[in-house]
């Protein structure tokens, strides 16, 4: 049998082994040291002058986030329900509630018009929620300037979260400086990884400097150990932050492999049947993941089994936050459409390692069964 098409598997270049090898020689294999700070570095350059902060996961990175927002217990807080459990378990760890939004269909991300109800509402119910966390899905930015229009008239923070958009722009801007904080994951499975790891980015600098205490145990300035906070152990890895640094020397590489992944698809299977989601006007993707829906007549389940049995990885889109077994009962304003794109979508294999015969032989596979 072919070896199997993953969906999107770690792709290391030249530099990784460098940095990790350094750190052995000089003995930094600890959550301080010369390559968390180099990384910190690379990622404010990428990110316009934004200070970092190194973490071990996005998920902490996003708890982190809400904490420093002043997040308690009871307090609402609104968060895409189209995406990965990841965005809203934080809002649970704090003992505070989410809210979920439904998609607008034009960039499969959080519909203003529909977050401008919610937040009305839940304002008349006399609980105005505390922050928004906005989801820009498989690399696609949501509709910023909408989005924050309604925050601002609201008075409400922002925390972008850009786990899976590292490098996608909207009007030329970077994503994850446009919230109050941003958000990155390294996961192995994103368009660029540590293994496992994640970054908060903020223009505010307390920010940072409240994150990196938070992450390390929230130790006060004494020779002992000193607690006024409860803190956490979310420090990224001088090991981990090594690989950062050499992936950071090829996260544009990275983002022009996967677009041309997309485009490849694009070209080859956009027939009857067969949906892309396109860039509108000054948004500008990474392609992180190429997602495709299909016409109600094929059975998307048939076809993933199909192609799995090929040995080809293929995924349904995000299953939606407000219908997961452990979010029911939890707000959620909508009108269907990111149901409907569960139910119709896949995720396609879109690794920048991807030869020229393995998309092909994805793109034959489809055809062979459409
Ligand atoms: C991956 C991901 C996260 C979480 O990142 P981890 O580093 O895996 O904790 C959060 N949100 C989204 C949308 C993600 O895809």
């Amino acid at each position: 049998m072919e070896e199997r098409i993953y969906l999107s598997s770690p792709h290391m270049g030249e530099k990784e082994l460098e940095y990790i090898n350094e750190a052995f020689r000089t003995n930094w294999i600890s959550p301080v040291g010369p390559n968390i700070e180099g990384f910190e570095c690379d990622l404010s350059l990428f990110t316009d002058g934004y200070h970092a902060a190194a973490l071990s996961s996005g998920t902490a990175a996003i708890h982190l986030a809400l904490i420093i927002l002043g997040v308690k217990e009871n307090d609402e807080v609104i968060c895409s329900s189209f995406t990965f459990s990841g965005s809203c378990n934080p809002i649970v760890y704090l003992k505070a509630s989410p809210v979920f939004v439904d998609s607008e269909s034009d960039t499969w991300n959080m519909d203003p018009e529909l977050l401008k109800v919610a937040i009305a509402d839940r304002i008349t119910k006399g609980k105005k929620p505390k922050a928004i966390i906005l989801v820009h899905l498989y690399g696609m930015p949501a509709k910023m300037d909408e989005i924050l229009t309604i925050a601002r008239e609201y008075e409400i923070p922002v925390i972008e979260d850009a786990a899976e958009a590292l490098g996608s722009k909207y009007k030329g801007q970077k994503l994850g400086t446009f919230g109050d904080i941003g958000i990155f994951s390294f996961n192995g499975n994103k368009i660029i990884t540590t293994s496992g790891g994640g970054a908060l980015i903020s223009k505010h600098l307390q920010y940072i400097q409240k994150a990196k205490f938070l992450a390390t145990q929230a130790r006060d300035e004494a020779p002992h150990y000193e607690h006024s906070e409860i803190g956490f152990n979310y420090r990224m890895s001088n090991i981990c932050a090594g690989i950062g640094r050499g992936q950071m020397t090829v996260l544009n590489e990275r983002i022009n492999q996967r677009r041309k992944v997309y485009n490849f698809y694009l070209q080859n299977l956009s027939q009857d049947g067969i949906s892309f989601l396109e860039e509108p006007k000054g948004h500008f993707s990474n392609r992180w993941l190429t997602t495709i829906t299909l016409s109600p007549e094929v059975s998307v389940e048939h076809i993933r089994i199909a192609l799995d049995r090929k040995n080809i990885e293929v995924r349904p889109l995000w299953k939606p936050m407000h219908k997961q077994p452990v979010f029911e009962g939890v707000p959620y304003y909508g009108s269907g459409v990111c149901e409907k794109l569960f139910e119709r979508g896949l995720c396609l294999p879109s690794g920048s390692n991807l030869t020229f015969e393995q998309q092909n032989a994805v793109i034959q596979a489809i055809k062979s069964l459409i």
